[in-house]
């Protein structure tokens, strides 16, 4: 199975010609409620892919928290581990987009920023059964890093997405930590090198290597995904004639669509990553179907109305 410690978050989407002066009121085109959270979103993309997922973390006791579980739920996520806050609001993002395409977002964590140690002892009691822990940087930094000490502890693989990047990402994590997978902007947050490109993308994943990290995957939106592994389970596979040191790099160009909403494309990604190493694919083939899910992702407006299942994705392998 698979575990994910995360965000719970409900978006308030808000579309208008342009964005409001300060103290202007501005007629809005329309507006949805879309169900998201870096942590959920992960779990149902897991989960729609047919591993059995469970989600640890925090709603408030209010509608959104009741929409927010019934959505996981419905979905086929494990919510058991998922604590209603009686003190705060559920997690919330506010966001505006205008006509050009640009967002204003403002977050309000809420109940997420009060996942602490209760939710620890859930995941410890969970661990036993799992392949794979899913760790994204919307929760308190300090119940990620005990959540990573746990899994490692347990031998339970550890797939860090490191987004939102906070201000001083410790050092000393990075060796605890078996996959990282930041986009480019992440990617150059941690690494000060510039990512923008597979060739930048190699740098940074290198350097992640360096400080101790196992499997570096750097996404790079429309232009594919580049992964560096220190794991030579598959270096040089027969088929391939690469040279031995460089078997274990390798770069995923994207799947050609018409990609029409990235939303969530980097959480389907991780979301499939998790569900191929439970399954316990090839690199090369986990990355394959982490990128068509990724892919998939963009064709459809909106976050979890838009990962895919496992049929979906394996009929769009075929074509
Ligand atoms: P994030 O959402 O975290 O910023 P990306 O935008 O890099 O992540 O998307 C994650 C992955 O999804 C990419 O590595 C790529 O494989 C796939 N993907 C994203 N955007 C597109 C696109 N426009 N066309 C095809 N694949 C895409």
């Amino acid at each position: 199975s698979a575990i994910v410690v995360g965000s719970i978050n409900m978006d308030l989407v808000t579309r208008a010609s342009r964005f409001p002066q300060p103290g202007e009121t501005l007629i809005g085109r329309n507006f949805s409620t879309v169900t998201g959270g870096k942590g959920a979103n992960q779990a149902v993309a897991a989960a729609r892919l047919g591993i059995e997922t469970h989600l640890v973390g925090r709603v408030g006791a209010d509608e959104f928290g009741q929409v927010l579980l019934a959505g996981l739920r419905g979905a086929g996520v494990n919510i058991d581990a998922v604590e209603i806050d009686k003190q705060t609001h559920s997690g919330v993002a506010a966001i505006v987009t205008n006509d050009t395409g640009e967002n204003n977002i403002i977050v309000v964590p809420g109940a997420n920023h009060r996942v602490d140690t209760s939710e620890i002892d859930r995941l410890a009691s969970l661990l036993p059964q799992a392949r794979v822990l899913l760790l994204q940087l919307e929760i308190p930094l300090d119940c990620v890093t005990t959540a990573l000490d746990v899994a490692c502890n347990q031998g339970v693989r550890v797939i860090l997405d490191p987004a939102p990047v906070p201000l001083n990402f410790p050092r000393e994590l990075y060796r605890k930590i078996d996959i990282i997978t930041p986009n480019e902007v992440e990617a150059s947050q941690l690494t000060g090198i510039c990512v923008e490109c597979p060739d930048s993308a190699a740098k940074a994943a290198d350097r992640l290597l360096q400080w101790g990290v196992g499997t570096a995957i750097v996404k790079l939106g429309h232009q594919g995904a580049y992964c560096a592994t220190t794991d030579v389970r598959e270096a040089s596979p027969s088929s391939e004639s690469v040279a031995a040191p460089r078997s274990n790099r390798f770069f995923v160009p994207a799947f050609s669509v018409a990609a029409v909403d990235t939303v969530a494309a980097g959480d389907a990604f991780n979301g499939a990553l998790a569900a191929a190493i439970a399954r316990d694919v090839s690199w090369r083939e986990a990355l394959t179907q982490a990128a068509a899910a990724g892919a998939i992702a963009t064709t459809q407006p909106g976050a979890q109305t838009a990962l895919c299942d496992r049929l979906t994705l394996e009929s769009f392998l075929r074509e």
